[in-house]
């Protein structure tokens, strides 16, 4: 029998499938104010180095063409990979990545339009004959999960591990995960069905020691400095002081995902002061009445969201097949906005 979450989808006698639907789920366990030097340690080697990437998969639009297939991106910080999007076909770029399958622990759709998603099903059953075990979090519009389960139950498909489909809903930019390494809000798009895009922020990264400073201490106590803490000797009396012997936190990096959408001030305050962000630049201003028509945004729009939100840097993409390259699209952006970049299928995007 199939094992039931908190939703209300029966999947069948002969499933081992575990789908449920939930509003939310907020995980990751707070850490107590003080830590044992040996946990400290281990903490430190973990997180020294946090690497925040976006691999780009897939950046085309509904039709596909040679070499630009439907949307997808593998975001990965501090070595765990986060999928955005699965169009058609995803599961063939991770491979020819190299990414292990399995070591996607979560998945964000933006919404059920088929050139963002028609890949999961394929996606899901190469990551059950690969063995997985560990549980699946995916997350989306309401409607996924009935797809997922129609599927494998008339393919009599049986998954060996957990998989939760959690439906996001609201108006507002919130917050709708949580893990070690990263938050991710959800914010409301502009388009022709529900559509969400996705905020992954990284958490606080340790801090940095004042080399000069530091010659006496031990791997111990720079340990607990690094993670936060102050040093305290046997008296119970401040011995390092962290502001005195650390720089300041450094600040927590963020990407911002947004496809597909219309120009919308309601995103420009979604997005506002994020790093990075993608903005989907389907067509070129020239045909802004086809992209109003079919709620999608030029690449001058997007260049303008990114302008007025005040982010870094943008990514554009997304584009009709009736564009057979970048060119016109990123000349376009940069008049509004310098800092643009085609997120050209294959290309690792570092964050740092
Ligand atoms: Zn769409």
């Amino acid at each position: 029998m199939g094992n039931i979450g908190l939703g209300h989808h029966i999947v069948g006698e002969y499933f081992r499938l575990r789908l449920g639907v939930i509003a939310c789920r907020v995980g990751g366990a707070k850490q107590n104010g003080y830590i044992c030097l040996v946990q400290s340690f281990i903490f430190y080697k973990a997180k020294y180095n946090m690497p925040f990437t976006i691999k780009i998969l897939g950046s085309g639009s509904a039709a596909p063409l040679k070499g630009r297939h439907h949307s997808a991106q593998l975001v990965t910080v501090n070595q765990q990979h986060y999928l955005i999007d699965c169009g058609e076909g995803t599961q063939y770029r991770l491979i020819e990545g190299k990414t292990n399958l399995n070591k996607i622990a979560v998945i964000f759709i933006s919404h059920l339009h088929g050139d963002h998603t028609l890949g999961l099903v394929g996606l899901i059953s190469t990551m059950s004959l690969l063995s997985r075990k560990n549980d699946l979090k995916i997350y989306s519009p309401v409607g996924l999960s009935e797809l997922i389960v129609e599927h494998f139950r008339i393919s009599k498909t049986v998954l060996d591990f957990d998989l939760q489909v959690i439906e996001v809903h609201g108006n507002t930019k919130h917050q709708v995960y949580e893990d070690e390494n990263v938050k991710v809000l959800a914010f409301p798009l502009v388009h022709g069905v529900e559509t969400y895009g996705y905020w992954l922020e990284e958490k606080p990264r340790l801090r940095n020691l004042i080399k000069e400073k530091i010659a006496h201490l031990t791997v111990e106590e720079m340990g607990l400095l690094k993670n936060g803490h102050n040093v305290y000797d046997s008296n119970g009396e401040v011995k390092y002081a962290l502001e005195e012997y650390t720089h300041p936190q450094p600040k927590c990096l963020s990407y911002a995902y947004c496809s597909d959408t219309m120009f919308s001030k309601k995103v420009i305050e979604a997005v506002r002061s994020c790093d990075w962000l993608y903005h989907e630049a389907t067509y070129l201003e020239a045909h802004v009445e086809r992209a109003v028509n079919n709620q999608h945004a030029t690449a001058k729009q997007a260049a303008t969201v990114a302008k007025e939100a005040g982010v870094q840097k943008l990514l554009i993409g997304h584009l009709s097949s009736r564009y057979e390259n970048f060119d016109a699209h990123l000349a376009e952006a940069m008049k509004e906005f310098s800092n643009t970049f085609p997120a050209t299928e294959g290309k690792v995007f570092s964050l740092l």
